[in-house]
This record gives structure tokens, sequence and C-alpha cells, in this order.
């Protein structure tokens, strides 16, 4: 049993201000693994006043100093790679050998991103030829609080924590609750990498505490929030008072619109984009719409990727998938899969309960669901899961009309060789992100979503100006 009670606040790590203890559960066998232990207000208190002291230092840091400390991290994030993929896996139930190359591995790349932007960016641009004088300035927006979820742990930290540093700003990261122990691997990374005393603090708590407490905080300049849509409300509101900038990232409901031009394999390599990481991703394409002239073929494919589709402990290596992340997230699973059948869906593969020879941890079958509506429960709630849903479309307006009646507006996916039609449907479908043929996004695109999929916009040059504040300057000496 792990004991990950501290939190690491002003270059140490120390003990909380409270006990309040936290099981972490292993989704794999339901057995305890660790404890943290949940913030109190003393210690947000206490993690903020060492970020703000620390801003007036860092903030003034030059950018060789800076990028010699991304350099350092990332080698740093390298050599305790294997430690940062236990602790994930553990966590949150991703497969081993997922944990590494795609868990892990995603937070090297957007490293990288960062390095990139910030060796290229301009700090200071003239307004124009018709304004001689006036200078725009870049400048750190002041002590930032980063809430995560659990789903992609180091994706998310890396997309938050990297650009704050890479900026000037300092910070206070707190984990998921359900998720603590990467965010307690991370930290001992930074500390060894050298990242001042306070410019990075990190206090482990839940939403209704720590992660409240951020959001009201008066020193707290700005909130950047992945998580769901539910929690970023709560966070925007509580924000309001203090007029502190709130940057988003939440639920997404992606379509993935198989026309008559595309690839053979469309259907069954888009059920396998669901079912990577155990369906828990918010840019999953877990509302296929297909033409009626492939509807039938596509309906058999993902059948058969589903049945395919090997589910297992965590610890095991293979290219199977784990449970899902907690029991609270198996219940409402299960209770979205029992609505789609009430509704009238037409399951095809998998159902409740969990897979034949799994009878402890959080283990869901996977699901597919055909010939269904965009009325139903399960075609606009996002599921969060191994589950998805397959829709027969006629005409292009009606796929595009389709894919847009949703509140969310992350990623959508378009299966179309027709260059003309891809180029058209992709003007026209409202998300932040929309993913042609399977072909995988640039390092430092722009990750974020439109609608109540969210504000922000995250990774490379496009999550540097997250972190900015905007100064205008007349009489600037050129
Ligand atoms: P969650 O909203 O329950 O929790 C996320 C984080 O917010 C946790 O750290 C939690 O403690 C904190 N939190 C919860 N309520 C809060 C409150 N009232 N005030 C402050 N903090 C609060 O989400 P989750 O279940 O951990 O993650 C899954 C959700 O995240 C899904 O909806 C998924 O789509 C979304 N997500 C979005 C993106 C994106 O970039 N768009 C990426 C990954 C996950």
């Amino acid at each position: 049993m792990q004991d990950k009670r501290q939190f690491y606040i002003n270059g140490a790590w120390v003990n909380p201000a409270k006990a309040n203890d936290m099981p972490v559960i292993d989704p794999s066998t339901e057995d305890e693994v660790a404890v943290i232990s949940l913030g109190d207000q003393a210690d947000t208190d206490a993690a903020v006043a060492a970020a703000k002291t620390a801003f007036a230092s860092w903030s003034q840091s030059s950018v060789a100093e800076r990028m010699d400390l991304l350099g350092q991290i990332k080698s740093v994030y390298e050599k305790r790679s294997e430690d940062m993929a236990q602790a994930i896996s553990l966590e949150m139930g991703a497969p081993i050998d997922m944990s590494r190359a795609q868990q892990v591995g995603v937070g090297n790349w957007h490293i990288e991103g960062f390095e990139r932007a910030l060796a290229n960016f301009q700090w200071e641009k003239p307004l124009g030829d018709h304004a001689p004088t006036h200078m725009t300035l870049y400048e750190p927006i002041g002590v930032c609080a980063l809430i995560t979820p659990w789903n992609w742990p180091m994706n998310q930290i890396v997309l938050k924590t990297i650009p704050a540093l890479a900026t000037g700003c300092t910070m206070i990261l707190k984990p998921s609750e359900i998720a603590p122990l990467s965010g307690a691997v991370w930290s001992e990374i930074m500390d060894e990498a050298g990242v001042p005393a306070g410019v990075y603090n990190m206090v482990q708590g839940d939403g209704v505490g720590v992660g409240s407490q951020l959001s009201a905080h008066k020193d707290v300049d700005m909130i950047s929030f992945t998580g769901s849509t539910r929690a970023g409300k709560l966070i925007s509101k509580s924000a309001a008072d203090t007029i502190k900038r709130v940057t988003l990232e939440l639920g997404g409901k992606g379509a993935n619109i198989i026309f008559p031009s595309a690839k053979e394999n469309a259907a069954t390599s888009g059920a396998q984009r669901v079912f990577n990481n155990t369906g828990q991703s918010c840019n999953a394409p877990t509302r296929m719409l297909v033409h009626a002239d492939r509807y039938d073929q596509a309906v058999e494919d993902v059948i058969a990727a589903a049945n395919a589709t090997e589910v297992g402990p965590a610890s095991a290596p293979g290219k199977h998938i784990g449970p899902v992340v907690s029991e609270v997230q198996y219940n409402k699973i299960q209770g979205l899969i029992e609505e789609g059948i009430k509704e009238g869906a037409r399951l095809v593969a998998g159902g409740l309960g969990r897979p034949e020879g799994l009878n402890k941890g959080y283990y869901v079958r996977p699901t597919v669901f055909a010939d269904v509506t965009n009325d139903m429960t399960i075609s606009r709630e996002e599921v969060f899961g191994p589950v998805f849903t397959v829709q027969k479309f006629d005409t292009e307006e009606e796929a595009i009309a389709i894919t847009n009646d949703t509140d969310y507006g992350l990623t959508n996916y378009i299966q179309c060789q027709d260059e003309e039609q891809k180029v058209r449907v992709a003007r026209a479908v409202r998300s932040g992100m929309v993913e042609l043929n399977r072909v995988g996004f640039g390092q430092g695109y722009a990750f974020g979503g439109y609608k109540q999929s969210g504000n922000g916009r995250e990774g490379g040059e496009f999550g540097l100006h997250e972190y900015l504040e905007t100064k205008s300057v007349s009489d600037w000496p050129m």
C-alpha cells in the first residue's frame, strides 16, 4: 500500500494541515492500493501563497532559463517513464503496454511541441506600419490553478503545467482524486528537474474541496480546467466573483461520418478508435454515422471489431482494453446501456454486465448500438466507456445536421476519399478539431472544443497564449 498523503508546496513535500484520508482503488481488482489525503483550505492557501511569492522572480526569468528547465523536465520524465507508466496503469486501469506507449508517450510529445513553440515565440510585436511606435507585449498572467481529470493524466497535466512554466507563470496543480498517483510522480519529476521553489505546487483534493477553493481564490489569476461539462459550469460560476480567466476543456460526443468513398476498413478502424483507453477519451468518435450504401456492411464490421476486442487487467501485457476507472463510472455506463435498450436501439454487440470470466473489477463489455436516432439518450450523453452508436444517413446535408445536433463540439471525424467533399464537410461541422481519414494531428496543434466542449485551446503556441496577458504600449522606442 503506497502512502501518498503529502503535498508538494514551496519546493518541499509537506504533510496535510488536517488528516483527511482517501483510498486509491485499483480498478482492475477493486483493491485499495494507495492512500492520499484530500487537502483543506489551509493547504490550498499555503500553495497559492507560495505560487504568488514565486511569481515575482519566475515572471522575470529569461526564455533561455525556461527552455533549459523544459529540457531538464523532459530528461527526468524519460528517466522516470516506467514509474509513470506503472502509476497510471494502477490508478486508472490503462493496460501496461498502452500506458507506456500512449499515456506516457503523449507527455514527451507535448513537451517537444511546447519547446518548439517557446523557441519561436515572439514576445513583443509591433502593431503595424500605420502605428510606428505602438508595441504589443505578451506577459505571464500570474498564479494559475490547474485542475485535471483521470482519463489521460499525463496528457492533461503536461498540457497545463508546461505552458504555464514556459510563459513565466506559477501554479498549483490539483490532479484528479481518482487518479492521484501520476500527479505525485509528476511532482517528483518537477522537483528533480530543479523547478524553483513555489513555481510549481501540487495539492491533492476533490472538487468540492480544493477544486472549489482554487476556483474561488482571490489570489488565483487563472483556472485551467479539463473535465466534465458539469464541473466546468460550477467552476465558471465560482470563479465569476474574482473575474479570473477560466479556460475549459470539457466533454465530447464526436461523430464519425463514413461516406461512400471511405476506405474499406473505415468502420472497423472507427470502432477501434472508440475502444482505445476503454472508451474514456473526450475526443472518442462515439457516434458513427454511415451512408445507407455502406450501412449493413459497417454494422457487420463493428460487431466483429467489438467481439474481437479483448478485455483484461491493466497489469497484463498485450493489446486488450482494461477496466473503466471506478465503480461510479461502471454504474453510470451500465445505466446508459440499459437506457439504450429501453429506448429501442438495436444492441448488436456487448451489453449489460461484465465480460465472461471477469467477476471482479470494473470491466465493461465492448458494446455497440445500431439503428440509433439522434433523440436517444445514448446518442446525446457522453458515455465515457467502450460503447458507441451507429446511425444511417442518406445525404451529406443530413450527415452534417446530425453531427451538429449536439451540445458538444470537440472532435469530429470524416472518412471520405472525395477531396472536395471532405473539405466541404470539414468546414461545415461545428467542432474545434476535425480528423480526416484517420490522419493524426501535427505536434503543437490546437486542442479544444466549440460549444459545451469548452473554450480553451491547448498545445504548442496556442497553449502558450492561454497563459499570457496582452499589453498595448504606446510611444515605444523602436
Ligand atoms: P470531473 O469533472 O468529475 O473531474 C475533473 C477534475 O475536476 C477532478 O480533478 C475533480 O476533482 C475536479 N472537480 C470536480 N468538480 C469540481 C468543482 N466543482 N470545482 C472544481 N473542481 C472540480 O471529470 P472526470 O470524471 O475526472 O473526467 C472525465 C470528464 O473529463 C469527461 O467528461 C471528459 O470528456 C472530460 N475530458 C475532457 C477533455 C478535453 O480536453 N476536452 C479531456 C479529457 C477529459
